[in-house]
């Protein structure tokens, strides 16, 4: 569904590029997590993937278009959720009435749900006098009520508090489908739990990881152990009270819970052998 092929791109020709021949492939039905530091390119990666920049070389096809040329019939089925939001002066009504327009798929019946489910229920609520996070819970609804095919979400969860969180992951649980893609960008790695189903990790302008949560918990073993002795082999091990939180590779392919963070830090720490164990190219 995105076709990423060997992009080159910078903001400035003076500095290195964030990305140099950097390829990713998407698809539909799945539910990406884009996880990376700040800074790591992360927002950028997806203005990319939405046409929003151009990247200097390299190509960049989205549901078949060019990414760049912003055909309206890719357009109309982009969603491009920002983190700076931009909230007019204006009721949830008016504001849908603006702008549902632009998506031929929008279903309002749909945005009364999710807004229902994140318990806002006042259609006639002035949006610049919302907090934060009512704001956010306004955009995250509308963003999923337009029904389009390619939905990015930078760093949705900012700013919702904890309740908010797993109301979060249950509207999007609620919105996913087989012809849906997101792709939800965090640096708030235990924000996703549950949520997503694939992993892309970006560090350093390049993919250090885009597999399946599936393939992650087949290729690599989460435990806890008891003892350094226990976990001496593991590619990367945190210390914490309740015991030695341990990645393993796992060849004897053993089913177990994938544990984001650690897994994070583990891909960071190690990169050249995870790389190894998920065949991916240097
Ligand atoms: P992330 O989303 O992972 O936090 P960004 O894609 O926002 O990262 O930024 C990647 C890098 O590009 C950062 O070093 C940031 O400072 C820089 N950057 C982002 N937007 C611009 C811009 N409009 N002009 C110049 N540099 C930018």
């Amino acid at each position: 569904m995105i076709s990423v092929k060997d992009i080159t791109f910078g903001y400035s020709k003076k500095k290195a590029p964030i990305f140099k021949d950097l390829s990713l492939e998407l698809n539909s039905g799945h539910i990406y997590g884009l996880l990376g530091k700040n800074g790591e390119g992360k927002t950028t990666l997806m203005k990319l993937m939405s046409g929003l920049r151009f990247a200097q070389s390299g190509s960049i096809e989205t549901m078949g278009f060019p990414a760049p040329f912003r055909n309206p019939n890719m357009l109309k089925d982009i969603y491009f959720l920002s983190e700076e939001m931009y909230v007019p002066a204006v009721s949830i009504d008016a504001y849908i009435k603006a702008f549902a327009p632009f998506y031929p798929n929008f279903s309002l019946e749909k945005m009364q749900d999710y807004l229902h489910q994140f318990e806002m229920t006042d259609m006639a609520q002035n949006m610049s006098k919302m907090s934060h996070g009512q704001k956010k819970k306004v955009l995250i609804s509308f963003a999923l009520a337009t029904n389009t095919k390619i939905i990015f979400m930078d760093e949705p969860t900012n700013g919702l508090d904890i309740p908010s969180k797993s109301m979060f992951r249950k509207v999007m649980i609620s919105a996913a489908d087989d012809d849906r893609l997101f792709v939800i960008s965090t640096h708030q790695v235990r924000d996703l739990y549950s949520l997503i189903d694939s992993i892309i990790i970006l560090d350093g302008g390049e993919i250090l990881l885009n597999s399946s949560t599936e393939e992650i918990t087949e290729k690599l073993l989460f435990k806890v152990v008891d003892s350094i002795e226990e976990a001496q082999g593991a590619l990367y091990s945190e210390d914490t009270l309740r015991g030695i939180y341990s990645v393993f590779e796992n060849t004897e392919h053993l089913e177990n819970k994938l544990d984001m963070e650690l897994l994070f830090n583990a891909v960071l720490c190690e990169k050249q052998r995870v790389k190894e164990i998920f065949n991916l190219k240097k």
